[in-house]
């Protein structure tokens, strides 16, 4: 029996997280994950068929007016992801299911406006005169397109010009961006020879004959685009006869837009993996379908484990999909990639157009595509046979989409999609997330490990190599020895010397909330909550009246004048941004060529390469450089890194700012000597004995994650509880304050209500940047074993974000 209705999610534009049920009516061939078109309200709108069924509660459900693409878009396991995504999230279910679909895909819903053929005398009011002559210069418009270019112009004066038979007002879909490029091309339906012999008969009546030409043109290549036939100055007609009398035909085919069109990959054979390397993927072999964590310091070959285990899951006849953080995504990386597997490769990532992204999205659902090489959202690829999934650099932060909907994390759906499709899923870090390290603590899923470095020498042999050598520089103790600079005489000397020797240095600036603590430089004082046991900020918003607040309950004091440890009247702001650093190196270091690399100077599309090749080109002596140049930065001459200001990494007021601190500071520090340049870093601090700076320095990721595990366990944050984030944006201070303390209200009501403690709600407190554009935002957290529990019934208005898993509290 054929299904009678359907759960459809419906591109509405309304924030809701259901699918509607509708009629399929009878004789219409509808399956599931297709593209329909159904009534809602007073319009047709675009919407995806989630689910069929014989039978419905609803007593009176509207008919599905069309099926709107013969193919459906998304499989069953897309379909359960779009689910899983919005129920997980909390996010709207369109905009779940429109991720999944190809780019470009989606028909929001739009007004169109059109002139009437024979339009009455013309109307009194000068603005409606105007409206007539948009409409007469453009045609059919949209209304916000008409909008953008005519003044004051609302729907109320529309529905009336309509009414007065002056033009149409229609509810109608946007055409969609994404959609194949069509090539109108000619060829050839005879032999050439056939062809020519033809050409030159028709050439011994008249010489120049454009009939002639285009036999000619066709004769030697068969098959050309009509672009080439207009070159012999073809015209319809020529092409026509032509046509008639059975010599050619035009015809039109699909281009290929295609990203990686401009590459040259040179086939490399596979390389030998050195036995620890062999042994990691040999153990991910044999637990097919788990998920397996590769602990591997820099420069250990993590990337030739990937490749080998992508190597034996095509070979298997299954497809494989490589996630990296975007700035990962460099030409270098994409030809590393391509060397091995060009021909079967889609990447997706940000910066691609959508016709480019629209066309591979095809190919990688056809198959055609076996690997597909991607940043976060290239998770959501339609791959079919998925047989591995890899994420490269598992603790970036930028695997969590923050905004839009849904605010994913690519690790958790790659765990979902792994569990659904049985593909093994591969997690590969220097500093694993301590989430990610605890799970493979406690057996939840696997764990190998690389630890040596490979370097290559110049005889061209594989060597074991070294990591660099890390100091501590105490800062405290240049103050007590009379260095007011920002750069210690350790590090002064140690890139003295490395310019002498036309080695590079980087200078790396902690940027992200500079001088927004208070740290005392005599004694390394930082003020902490004593209740959430994150780093205080400094709130200045009155500037007479500074206070110290904790940004996740928002308990608060006034700033003391003195340090309240050691009583030192150098108690202040801390932090200093890229640019004056910059300026304080060109004055310690006269004549050295510095320059700077951050998200003002670096940041377009291709400008990061240039500054590569730039640096590769030996152009600059010292790089000042924020968290970019973490990441990375592969250069042989890179002998000296400093870190110019460990503390603020340190004292961020998050949580996890230890677990940032120490992988930043290990990252950074493996941007040095990575070749046959032995490397030297310098970390700057107040807190010497700080854990996240003692382990970076000691390479011990190990000896970190025993101090930040028992941390988490003690003050209660991840992984031993789950957080969600709701932020409110709205404008008047007190009004948005009265909003957010409204909810959190209704949060405590409701949790004790049900007789329980947990979850905690935290706050209100203003977020880290309270004002925005003229809006005034605040936060509320809630921490407990599943926090996201306490939110169904709750009616969230305009304004509020929800965020689940947030990786950054700020
Ligand atoms: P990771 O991703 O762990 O930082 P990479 O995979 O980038 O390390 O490897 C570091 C360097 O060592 C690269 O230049 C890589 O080509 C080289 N390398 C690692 N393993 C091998 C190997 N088995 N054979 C040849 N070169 C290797
Ligand atoms: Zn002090
Ligand atoms: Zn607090």
């Amino acid at each position: 029996m054929a299904p009678r209705f359907a759960q459809i999610a419906v591109n509405s534009g309304q924030p809701t997280r259901l699918a509607f049920t509708y009629a399929v009516p009878p004789g219409m061939p509808v399956r599931e994950g297709q593209a329909v078109f159904v009534p809602y309200g007073p319009r047709i709108l675009q919407g995806i068929v989630l689910g069929l069924s014989e039978t419905s509660d609803l007593e009176e459900v509207k008919e599905i007016q069309a099926v709107a693409d013969p193919e459906p878009v998304l499989d069953a396991t897309r379909i359960h992801l779009a689910g899983w995504l919005s129920e997980t999230y909390l996010a709207p279910l369109w905009d779940c299911v429109a991720v999944l679909l190809p780019h470009g895909y989606g028909q929001k819903p739009v007004v169109m406006i059109s002139p009437v053929a024979i339009p009455p005398l013309l109307p009194v009011y000068p603005q409606d005169q105007r409206i007539l002559q948009f409409l007469a210069s453009h045609g059919q418009v949209t209304f916000e397109a008409m909008k953008e270019s005519v003044r004051g112009i609302t729907m109320k004066r529309l529905e009336r010009l309509q009414a007065e038979g002056y033009l149409s007002v229609a509810q109608g879909l946007a055409r969609p961006t994404g959609r194949m490029r069509m090539e109108r091309r000619v060829r050839l339906l005879v032999p050439g020879p056939k062809a020519l012999a033809r050409a030159q008969e028709m050439e011994a009546k008249r010489p120049s004959t454009i009939d002639a030409r285009v036999l000619r043109l066709l004769a030697g290549t068969n098959d050309v685009p009509l672009s080439e036939v207009s070159k012999v100055n073809a015209g319809r007609s020529h092409l026509l006869r032509l046509a008639e009398e059975g010599w050619l035909e035009e015809y039109s085919r699909q281009v290929e837009r295609d990203p990686l069109a401009a590459y040259n990959f040179t086939q490399q054979p596979p390389a030998t993996l050195t036995s620890e390397q062999l042994a990691a993927a040999d153990a991910i072999s044999a637990a097919p379908g788990r998920t397996h964590l590769i602990h591997g310091i820099t420069g250990s070959g993590k990337t030739e484990v990937y490749l080998e285990l992508v190597r034996r899951t095509l070979d298997a006849g299954k497809t494989a999909m490589l996630l990296l953080p975007e700035i990962s995504l460099t030409p270098q990386a994409i030809r590393r990639y391509g060397e091995r597997y060009g021909g079967q490769i889609a990447v997706f990532h940000s910066q691609l157009g959508t016709g480019e992204l629209f066309d591979q999205w095809h190919r990688v659902q056809q198959g055609r595509l076996r690997l597909v090489l991607g940043s976060r959202s290239a998770v959501f690829a339609p791959m079919p046979d998925l047989g591995l999934v890899v994420i490269d650099e598992e603790h970036e932060w930028t695997f969590k989409q923050e905004s839009p909907q849904p605010r994913y994390h690519a690790r958790e759906v790659a765990s979902e999609l792994c569990r659904l499709t049985g593909a093994t899923l591969v997690l590969g870090s220097a500093t694993p997330d301590i989430v990610t390290y605890h799970r493979a603590e406690t057996g939840q899923i696997g764990k190998v490990e690389l630890r040596s470095r490979v370097v290559e020498g110049v005889d061209g042999e594989l060597h074991e190599g070294t990591l660099p050598r890390v100091s501590i520089v105490d800062m405290r103790e240049e103050l007590k020895a009379g260095n007011r600079s920002v750069f210690s005489l350790q590090l002064r000397r140690a890139i003295k010397i490395s310019l002498e020797r036309n080695e590079q240095s980087i200078l790396f600036v902690n940027r992200r909330g500079s001088a927004r603590f208070l740290l005392c430089r005599a004694c390394g004082y930082v003020p902490e909550c004593p209740q959430c046991r994150v780093s205080m900020s400094l709130d200045a918003r009155d500037p007479l009246r500074p206070r110290v607040v904790c940004h996740h309950c928002g308990r608060g004091k006034a700033m003391e004048e003195r340090c309240p440890k050691c009583d030192s009247n150098k108690y202040r702001p801390f932090g200093a941004g890229t640019q004056r650093i910059e300026l304080e190196a060109n004055e310690a270091f006269p004549g050295a060529r510095v320059v700077r690399w951050d998200s003002d100077t670096v940041g377009r599309k291709g400008s990061h390469e240039a500054m590569v090749h730039a640096l590769e080109a030996g152009e600059f002596d010292i790089v000042v450089g924020t968290q970019m140049v973490a990441k990375g930065l592969d250069l042989p001459a890179m002998s000296i890194v400093g870190v110019v200001d460990a503390d603020v990494g340190l004292n961020m007021p998050e949580y996890h700012a230890h677990e940032r601190a120490f992988q930043l500071l290990s990252q950074v520090a493996g941007r040095a000597g990575r070749r046959d340049t032995p490397g030297w870093v310098y970390i700057q601090t107040y807190n010497p004995g700080a854990p996240p700076i003692e382990c970076a320095a000691n390479h011990d990721y190990r000896a970190f994650y025993e101090h930040e595990i028992a941390h988490r366990r003690r003050a209660g944050y991840p992984p031993f509880t789950k957080l969600v984030k709701l932020s409110y944006s709205g404008p008047g201070e007190e009004e948005s304050l009265a909003e957010a303390a409204r909810i959190a209200n209704e949060l405590r009501l409701k949790r004790d209500a049900a007789g329980r403690a947990d979850p905690d709600v935290l706050g209100p407190t203003p977020a880290f940047i309270a004002r925005l554009r003229g809006m005034y935002r605040w936060q509320i957290l809630l921490r407990g074993r599943d926090p996201a529990k306490l939110l169904p019934g709750i009616r969230f208005p305009r304004g509020w974000a929800i965020d689940v898993d947030p990786v950054a509290l700020l």
